[in-house]
């Protein structure tokens, strides 16, 4: 595994945080059904954030260490280290923290980011809409002024963790714009309100981690409008440049678990052009964690995330696809009659679910776009 050492500082993060792991070991996920990874989870997230393991970037009023993202980035290899589960509240430590830190008002700062710390409130993202994926400026989900606040109507979908979330940061149009873009709007809506349905998507691999999430008059108060009424791109843009950074360099190290598994299974038994494929899979990884670095000192050095995010998010998402699509073939007709918890069956388990991440976060056609458009300075095509 390639080490991030940057300073005697980050050294000393990772020794204590190394310490900490050593007497508070993780629990193990015994199968991976979402049950299991919900009950373990929550209990594993109210650890780390007890002892501020997680958020260690945050600034320290708001229960984080007030590090930088490469501490935070620290953490996350030490977790993947011991094999520690992902984190569950995900989206909230990742997403919608880093938003409340930037445009959030006081009083929400103080009603919300202590609780997604400790994991007390799971969030979900509710952005993306059945006409509305690559194309997010297209959402029809209509956020009407009522007195006290916003009555919001219409459909989300493909809502990860919907069905076990607490709350939901919705993108909803409170008003027609000359541009698509204009009169969006950013909402936090508790998921147990009344008039919200949410409904379970069935996957390829056998998870219902997706869900459609209906809106029927929900009412939601005008406090929990973040930034102005009509600031909702500019602020879902600024959480989607987080997530393709932050939450890409924790999924990343996914790739280091496969590989690892790989390698356990005996590469010795490898053919010469399968182990010469196991080369390009490492080699593959340790460039991709070598760019996520490059990029994280950046940030250490106070840039803030941008479109260079969308290079991360492509490696990542493109090698680790190839990588499990290589450990199914080396698992060969064993892979398809694994039992689901057996180690065949956590193969075919990866491979299935590699197949999203490459449409998950933006899809790579469109984070090739990006490259070409605002890193590489090319002409947008007619
Ligand atoms: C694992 C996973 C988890 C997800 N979790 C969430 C979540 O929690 N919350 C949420 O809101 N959304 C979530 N999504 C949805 C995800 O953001 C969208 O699926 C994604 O943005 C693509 O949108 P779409 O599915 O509507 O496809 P479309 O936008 O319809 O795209 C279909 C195809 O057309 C291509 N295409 C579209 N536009 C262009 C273009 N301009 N140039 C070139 N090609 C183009 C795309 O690349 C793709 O191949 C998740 C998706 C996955 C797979």
């Amino acid at each position: 595994m390639l080490k991030l050492s940057i300073s005697k500082k980050s050294d000393d993060f990772r020794k204590e945080f190394r310490n900490w792991l050593g007497n508070n070991p993780p629990p193990h996920i015994e199968d991976s059904s979402l049950e299991q990874f919900e009950r373990v989870g929550r209990a594993w997230q109210a650890r780390l954030s007890a002892a501020h393991w997680l958020g260690t970037h945050w600034p320290i009023e708001y229960g984080g260490r007030g590090l930088s993202l490469v501490e935070e980035a620290i953490a996350q290899e030490e977790l993947v280290r011991v094999s520690a589960p992902q984190i569950l509240g995900l989206f909230g430590l990742t997403m919608v923290g880093p938003v409340l830190i930037a445009h959030g008002t006081p009083t929400q700062k103080t009603r919300f980011l202590s609780k997604i710390l400790s994991g007390e409130e799971i969030w979900c993202q509710g952005f993306s809409e059945p006409g509305a994926g690559s194309d997010l400026a297209a959402v029809k989900t209509r956020a009407v002024p009522v007195p006290g606040g916003y009555s919001i109507s219409g459909q989300k979908i493909w809502t990860s963790f919907a069905h076990c979330a607490d709350w939901c940061f919705v993108l909803c149009r409170t008003s027609e714009g000359a541009k698509k873009h204009e009169g969006l709007s950013y909402l936090l809506v508790p998921m147990r309100s009344k008039g919200i349905t949410t409904r379970p998507l069935r996957q390829i691999s056998g998870d219902n981690e997706f869900n459609e999430v209906f809106f029927d008059d929900v009412f939601v108060p005008s406090e929990n409008l973040v930034g102005a009424e009509g600031d909702g791109w500019k602020i879902a843009i600024s959480t989607l440049m987080y997530e393709r950074v932050v939450l890409t360099f924790s999924r990343q190290l996914q790739s280091e678990v496969a590989l690892r598994d790989l390698v356990k299974r005996g590469s010795s038994s490898l053919s010469a052009s399968q182990r010469l494929e196991l080369a390009r899979c490492v080699v593959d990884a340790c460039a991709t964690r070598a760019l996520a670095y490059h990029h994280l000192v950046d940030y250490a050095e106070g840039k803030t995330p941008g479109p260079e995010g969308s290079m991360d998010k492509l490696l990542w998402s493109e090698s680790f696809q190839r990588l499990c699509t290589f450990e199914a073939s080396v698992c060969g007709i064993e892979a398809l009659r694994g039992e689901r918890g057996s180690e065949c069956g956590t193969v075919l388990h990866r491979y299935l679910y590699s197949r999203g991440r490459t449409i998950a976060a933006g899809t790579s056609e469109i984070q090739r776009a990006i490259i070409a458009e605002r890193l590489l300075g090319l002409p947008r095509s007619l």
